[in-house]
């Protein structure tokens, strides 16, 4: 049974063969949903829409490569999968191999993984080491686990991967009828905007859309090593998705913003903790810190003068906000209370 998952319905974009057993749960047709109320409250003149990765099956963006990465492993006849993640890479993992029959391993930089995330990895029943040092080392180990032939590494530097995610930019063309003008995104490890460019390319290349959107990249600015140019030895930030020193897909990354037009630049944790609230408040939709980093990167393009008039502008939130429930409590910046069962009291407390 195949579903209606990435593979099945971009087949005829992706590496697969007839040979190649289908390891699926239905990722991708995540919504685009537009989201005016942010663009009113920057008194934009702009169209802005939100590509809704936390509804993924594992709430991440990542199932749509690990769809593709764990279906080719089966091909090959590989058991066992490995990965380094701050988090979401191996909640996806864990789930995919599952559902195939196969072994996971996840190695985790000790205590930088959010709840949700860790949650998912175990109940899924990924062996899980958190390893005392940070991802660039944890994906060293990774690394070298992977030499051996039994075993399939299914970090971003794994090809196929990328190959997975670019069907994200086939579903904003075939949402919007063509390309949007400019597409802004968070940058970790740079798989996820090396894999938009390559999907957007492939879709004009092949006559779906007209044209390429200028790709907008953002790094925490205590995690930004493209943008700083050199690699950042302890990188910081609440957004633990995009928490990386050292990206797998560095080049890539820089030459989709040269190419596009774009630019990889920063926020700060301060706004991008801002942004998270903003959407939650004024669009209803809920994404953990590093996604919101694409919309902190909005509002300061928007404040740059760098967003065209009249112009279609696609963000991609990457993970639910689930993921990471003790920020987003703490970020709410608001309490409940705790009231007795007396119509009176409840009365007065709601403010009403
Ligand atoms: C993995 C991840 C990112 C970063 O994507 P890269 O491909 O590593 O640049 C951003 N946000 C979330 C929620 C992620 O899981």
């Amino acid at each position: 049974m195949e579903g209606s998952g990435v593979i099945q319905r971009y087949r005829d974009f992706l590496p697969i063969t007839d040979a190649t057993p289908i390891i699926s749960l239905n990722e991708g047709s995540t919504p685009l949903i537009e989201a005016p109320n942010i663009v009113q409250a920057l008194s934009g003149d702009f169209r802005l829409f939100v590509k809704y990765e936390g509804l993924n099956p594992t709430a991440s963006f990542k199932d749509r490569g690990m769809t593709l990465a764990v279906s080719k492993a089966a091909e090959q006849g590989v058991r066992t999968i490995v990965c380094a993640s701050t988090g979401n890479t191996s909640a996806s993992a864990a789930a995919y191999a599952a559902r195939a029959g196969m072994t996971c391993v996840v190695l985790i930089p000790k205590g930088k993984i959010a709840y949700g995330k860790m949650a998912q990895a175990l109940i899924h029943g990924a062996r899980t080491l958190e390893v005392r040092g940070n991802f660039d080392d944890v994906l060293e180990l990774v690394k070298e686990l992977g030499k051996r032939d039994d075993i399939e590494v299914v970090n971003s530097i794994n090809q196929f991967r990328i190959q997975g995610q670019k069907t994200a930019a086939f579903e904003v063309c075939d949402a919007l009828g063509d390309a949007p003008d400019m597409h802004f995104l968070p940058v970790g490890n740079a798989g996820n905007i090396t894999s938009y460019w390559m999907g957007y390319n492939e879709y004009r290349e092949a006559g779906e859309s007209s044209k390429l959107p200028r790709m907008m990249g953002w790094q925490a600015e205590g995690a930004a090593p493209i943008v700083r140019g050199e690699v950042v030895q302890a990188p910081e930030t609440v957004a633990t998705a995009i928490r990386i020193g050292n990206p797998a897909s560095w080049k890539q990354a820089v030459e989709a913003a040269e190419a596009s037009f774009g630019a990889i630049d920063t926020v700060s944790d301060d706004e991008i903790l801002d942004a998270q609230r903003m959407l939650a408040r004024s669009e209803g939709i809920f994404v953990e810190p590093a996604s919101a980093a694409g919309i902190a990167g909005i509002v300061k393009s928007h404040a740059g003068g760098d967003i065209v008039e009249g112009s279609t502008v696609v963000v991609t939130v990457t993970g639910h906000g689930l993921k990471d429930p003790e920020i987003a409590i703490d970020n709410a910046k608001a309490q409940s209370m705790v009231v007795d069962a007396n119509f009176e009291v409840v009365l007065a407390a709601t403010g009403l």
